[in-house]
């Protein structure tokens, strides 16, 4: 074998290499980061200095044959590092990933072990304890609870609960899971619990809940809506044997005043009624806006004649209220249709027989000049 210039190169490239690795693994065994041992820097070091004992050997050791030292070591180093993966998760890979994945989650997490002591925890629960005024530490839980009882419960039991507390003046939502944490053979003993804020999340869905369930120019609910709350309430009222009323509010030449004034202006009525309706009736009750200038409310637990009573003060409102639109003072009035179930009433038996009634007795509204209520029980008009 020549040695050639490129051959030397060659040989202090690979001496360079081994030297490195050998500092890089002292160095991080000198550190001690990520619990590296000293079993771990030894074997490491072993299976690097043997490739270089090899090719000490080439370069002092030089004999007719020309044996590669270095290439019959390298095995010997090969299965050394293959020792120290498999036995001692050398790479620490795995370890390390998750322990990243714990000390980062967005989750809080709380290690529980016996004696629901404290073990572990990560940044996102210290912060969500620290929020709360609580400091973590290897205490039992209980200890470190002690003024949240109902966090402390939670804590406690091995069930998923959604939970709500006021940070800085303001209701924040929490949902918290329980994980088992080693078989079921150790009494369970150990658990995980991850604390998940879901506050945004509830905002989104009660926000996109509104949106689909409101008519936004009226902000009563939208026909879907209201149907399906009147549909409920109706099938209770049935049941319980109590009373309920409908009626239905149709505003009188609309069709005039938007002709007249405009369909802005139009709108900004429909508006004005949304409020009207919001304020004349009880919480309990069930408006929506079932149509283009149509509009209906269940009236629980009321009678035909209180439901009268509300819809004349209602229809007095509206007629008595001027609407200001630009320079433009509008005068309107409504007609209101009324119908109400008794218990024992057998022949209306869904939502939308009550809703025939009440339209016809509209309709009889109508006809008898607008601006007006009409009352109809079971298919009789009982007045006007
Ligand atoms: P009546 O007294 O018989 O109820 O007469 P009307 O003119 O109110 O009845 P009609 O059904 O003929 O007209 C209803 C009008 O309501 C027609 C339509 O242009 C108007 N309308 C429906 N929805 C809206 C809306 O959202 N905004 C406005 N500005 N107008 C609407
Ligand atoms: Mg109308
Ligand atoms: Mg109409």
């Amino acid at each position: 074998m020549e040695r050639g210039f490129w051959y030397y190169v060659n040989i202090s490239y690979t001496i360079l290499c081994m030297l490195l690795t050998v500092i890089i693994y002292l160095i991080g065994y000198l550190k001690n980061k990520v619990g590296f041992t000293i079993s771990h820097f030894l074997i490491f070091l072993l299976a690097s200095l043997l490739p270089l004992i090899g090719i000490v050997l080439i370069l002092f050791v030089f004999d007719k044959q020309s044996i590669d030292y270095s290439a019959l070591i390298m095995p010997v180093s090969l299965l050394t590092i293959g020792y120290g993966i498999l036995k001692h998760d050398f790479l620490e890979i795995r370890t390390l990933a998750r322990e990243t994945i714990f000390e980062n989650n967005f989750a809080g997490m709380v290690v529980l072990g016996p004696g629901k002591r404290i073990i572990d925890y990560n940044k996102a629960a210290e912060k969500f304890f620290e929020a709360i005024n609580i400091s973590l530490n290897n205490n039992p839980i209980e200890q470190i609870l002690i003024h949240e009882p109902k966090l402390l419960e939670i804590f406690k039991s091995d069930t998923n609960c959604n939970f709500s507390l006021m940070i800085d003046g303001e209701e924040r939502f929490f949902e918290i899971d329980a994980l088992p944490l080693g078989g079921s053979h150790e009494g369970n003993t150990k658990m995980l619990k991850s604390i998940r804020d879901i506050t945004e999340e509830r905002r989104m869905q009660e926000k996109l809940k509104y949106l689909a369930t409101t008519d936004s120019l009226s902000g009563l609910y939208n026909r879907a809506e209201f149907m399906n709350l009147a549909r409920n309430e109706f099938t209770l009222a049935k049941k319980n044997n109590v009373e309920l009323s409908l009626l239905i509010m149709d505003l009188d030449n609309f069709k005039t005043i938007n002709d007249t004034f405009g369909h802005a202006a139009g709108d900004e009525i429909i508006r004005e009624i949304g409020n009207i309706i919001t304020t004349s009736f009880r919480k309990t009750d069930i408006p929506g806006r079932i149509g283009g200038e149509e509009f209906a409310v269940v009236l629980k637990n009321s009678s035909l004649e209180e439901a009268k009573m509300v819809a004349e003060k209602v229809r007095e409102i509206v007629s008595r209220r001027k609407v200001i639109y630009g320079e433009q003072e509008i005068s309107l009035t409504v007609s209101i249709g009324v119908a109400a179930i008794r218990g024992t009433t057998n022949d209306i038996n869904d939502i939308e027989d009550i809703l025939k009634m009440a339209d016809d007795a509209l309709y009889k509204a109508k006809a008898q000049g607008r601006n007006c209520v009409v009352t109809l029980e079971s298919g009789v008009e009982v007045t006007e």
